[in-house]
């Protein structure tokens, strides 16, 4: 089966072809697709934005499509950013500013907080799937090494011993939301045979 990836991040698209790249005979990105669109997300929380962003990439494309909305929650925030941390500091996606705003709001705060990532997979027969990770970590107060994206930097993992930007692409799929998410997607598209659809 040959799919879309309903994204333009191309460290996303790296994380979700490392874990579900052999499944599929090819898994086409947006840019690959010639599809050039800024997929409004108007839900509220990361399943509708999920969905919202699968199913339009299913209309355009008429293709198996895949997509991820993921979002990071501080306890002391009552778990903003959350659904708009790509948005946090404006409109702009830019990173810096969303980590600049984080450290500012998280001042003399407790610094728990969690990752989420849903995966929606809609098929062009009507059918969709979703699977949700998450990982647990602390907000550092500055930022630290130069891998990863968004607020990698500023990520402490437990389970890794360092921030998400400190550890190789492949550390970071070992403990990720997103990792835990795709192995979810991955069980889904073994139990139902959906490698073999068309
Ligand atoms: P989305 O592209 O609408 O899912 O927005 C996700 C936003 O959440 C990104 O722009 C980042 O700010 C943040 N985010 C999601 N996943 C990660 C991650 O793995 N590392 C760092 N930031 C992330």
């Amino acid at each position: 089966m040959k799919i879309a990836i309903a994204t333009n991040n191309k460290k996303k698209l790296k994380e979700i072809r490392a874990v579900l790249g052999s499944f599929f005979d090819e898994m086409l990105s947006l840019e690959e697709l010639g599809i050039d669109i800024e997929i409004e997300e108007t839900g509220t929380t990361l399943t509708e934005n999920a969905l919202i962003k699968a199913r339009t990439i299913l209309r355009l494309t008429g293709l198996a499509s895949l997509a991820d909305d993921s979002g990071l929650m501080c306890d002391a925030l009552d778990g903003a950013p959350g659904v708009y941390s790509a948005r946090y500091a404006g409109d702009e996606h830019d990173d810096a500013a969303n980590n600049a705003l984080l450290l500012k709001n998280l001042a003399g705060k407790d610094r728990s907080a969690h990752f989420c990532s849903v995966i929606a997979l809609c098929l062009p027969d009507g059918r969709e799937f979703t699977a949700e990770g998450r990982v647990d970590g602390t907000i550092l107060d500055e930022e630290r090494g130069e891998g990863g994206f968004g607020y990698d930097p500023l990520f402490f993992s437990p389970e890794l011993g360092k921030t998400f930007a400190e550890a190789s692409p492949e550390e970071k799929n070992s403990v990720s939301h997103r990792g835990r998410a795709l192995r979810a997607m991955e069980a889904v598209v073994e139990a139902e045979g959906l490698q073999n659809a068309k």
